[in-house]
């Protein structure tokens, strides 16, 4: 197995960085190995080059981790610092990671395969996030009194204390963005476990965390496999609360060793979107905005628009428009010049499209645009073809989460039928809806039983609206807003009886 630095022009630090490899975790700011001396390996999507050796922590030295966490809560002075210190030091951070965007993009881009200036635009949806939430925590009251007959009441708000992470491989940045700034606005300490896939940008932060300023114990950083670290932070007693973003499979998993301690989980998990679409849209502008929505980090997004559902008489021209943009998007290595789409993760999830495509035509899918493996010169990559698909809503490409580059369309003929179909699914994460009809769009918007609905765009993300999932796709509360910073509050209710 080659090494990336041979082939991509990478900057000095990221390949100072790649090089320190066997890449250790950061506990209580020291570089900490895995107590077995166990490593795996990360590599890039896009060449199969190896990227570095990473520790694999185990379960007593994620024990450890969590009583790093615990003792800086306690005596670091992160918890009982003024918040606009805390705020202040979280605005280093963020500009410290602002400072380093490019080698994080860098980073990033090569450990998930994600097109560059797509992982430009995590790194900026990350900064951004610590800077939003270190603002917003500056205007929450330590104190509320309550005008209550008779007594001098109070709520007083504390933080938690050590709260942990798991993320997925396919935004691990901006996704450690959403789950750790609220959690450090509000003055908990954080355990953070990546993907065993895409583990290095979330080391590096942790690295500039510590440049920035940021006292030790308060951000660690545990890379592991799911089944080994990821298991035994989600069972430990002493994490406060638990945020857990991937598939509902291992969300369940998460759910129980939550449950079994005690300990208030949030979940945010897989989706199978819909977009529906009416017969007054401008066909070409709905088309580019949903090729776009479908390729956009090789549709390995878990609020992506995945159903297109479409109005019976401009079906046959929207499918048309469709596919000529789909057949010219240009697939290629993650950091190549011009590169649309970038491969897919890794051989699992390249199988996993590949099989769907086979289930969904074995159950009687027609076949809009074939799909399939794709070869890109020079580069021995997951890469995959974009697909489209189409027939009855039952059929299993239709129903199932694929993640990657594939959209089934149904027709519809009104909008109720329109609204049963976007809600004859499991899933309740993000649909959209696409007409010039002002009312109709909020009527299907409203009617839709799904977290988020969006009125002629697919992913939109402004901080202050809140995202979720409901059903399989999630629960107890969601990100990006201040009712997320809210959730790590410990609120106490003080009274005295007059
Ligand atoms: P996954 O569930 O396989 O893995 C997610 C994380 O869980 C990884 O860090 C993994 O190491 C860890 N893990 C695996 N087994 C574990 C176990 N037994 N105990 C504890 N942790 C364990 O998901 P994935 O394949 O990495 O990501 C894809 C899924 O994530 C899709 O379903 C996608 O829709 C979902 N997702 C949801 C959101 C959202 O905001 N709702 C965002 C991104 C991704």
């Amino acid at each position: 197995m080659s090494t990336i630095v041979s082939q991509i022009d990478l900057l000095p630090e990221v390949q100072e960085f790649l090089g320190r490899s066997p890449l250790k975790a950061l506990v209580g700011g020291q570089e900490v190995a895995a107590s077995n001396g166990e490593t795996f390996q990360t590599i890039d999507p896009g060449s199969q080059n190896l990227l570095a050796e990473v520790h694999n922590l185990q379960p007593d030295d994620v024990d450890r981790a969590i009583d790093a966490a615990a003792d800086a809560y306690r005596s670091s002075g992160w918890a009982t610092m003024p918040v606009n210190k805390r705020s202040a030091l979280l605005h280093r951070l963020a500009d410290t990671l602002e400072a380093h965007q490019t080698a994080l993009a860098q980073i990033e881009s090569i450990d998930c395969g994600k097109v560059f200036a797509q992982a430009e635009g995590d790194v900026a949806a990350c900064f951004g996030t610590f800077r939003n939430f270190a603002d917003a925590a500056l205007n929450i009251q330590p104190y509320t009194e309550l005008a209550i007959k008779n007594h001098e009441s109070r709520v007083v708000r504390h933080s938690w204390g050590p709260c942990g992470f798991i993320v997925p491989w396919n935004f691990p940045l901006l996704l450690l963005g959403w789950g750790l700034a609220p959690a450090l606005a509000a003055g908990n300490t954080v355990v953070l476990k990546p993907a065993e896939d895409t583990p290095l940008s979330s080391l590096y932060f942790a690295h500039l965390a510590k440049q920035a300023g940021i006292p030790d114990g308060v951000i660690n950083v545990l890379p592991g496999i799911g089944e080994i670290t990821g298991a035994a932070l989600s069972a430990n007693p002493k994490l406060q609360r638990m945020s857990f973003t991937g598939s509902p499979e291992v969300g369940r998993l998460v759910a129980e060793a939550s449950g079994r301690n005690l300990t208030p989980v949030k979940l945010e998990l897989g989706g199978k979107g819909a977009a529906v679409i009416f017969d007054d849209v401008d066909i070409s502008d709905t088309a580019d905005k949903l090729v776009q929505a479908i390729t956009f980090n090789t549709g390995q997004v878990c609020c992506d628009a995945t159903r297109w559902l479409v109005q019976k008489n401009i079906y046959d021209q929207f499918v048309d428009e469709c596919v000529v943009r789909l057949q010219s998007v240009k697939i290629g290595h993650e950091m190549d010049e011009g590169t649309q789409m970038g491969p897919v993760m890794n051989q699992i999830q390249r199988n996993r499209v590949l099989s769907y495509l086979e289930k969904g035509k074995a159950e009687g899918a027609e076949m809009l645009l074939e799909g399939g493996a794709a070869e890109v010169e020079g580069r021995d990559g997951f890469y995959v073809k974009p697909a489209l698909l189409s027939g009855s809503s039952s059929n299993v490409a239709s129903r199932e989460e694929i993640f990657g580059p594939v959209a089934y369309l149904s027709t519809f003929d009104d909008e109720g039928e329109a609204v049963a179909m976007a809600n004859d699914t499991e899933y309740g994460l993000a649909n959209s809806v696409w007409s010039s009809d002002l009312s109709r769009c909020n009527r299907v918007a409203e009617g839709m039983v799904v977290a988020n609905s969006w009125i002629n765009a697919h992913n939109v993300f402004e901080f202050g609206i809140p995202y979720a999932g409901i059903n399989k796709s999630g629960m107890g509360g969601g990100v990006n807003c201040l009712a997320t910073l809210m959730d790590y509050y410990r609120d106490q209710s003080v009274t005295r009886p007059l």
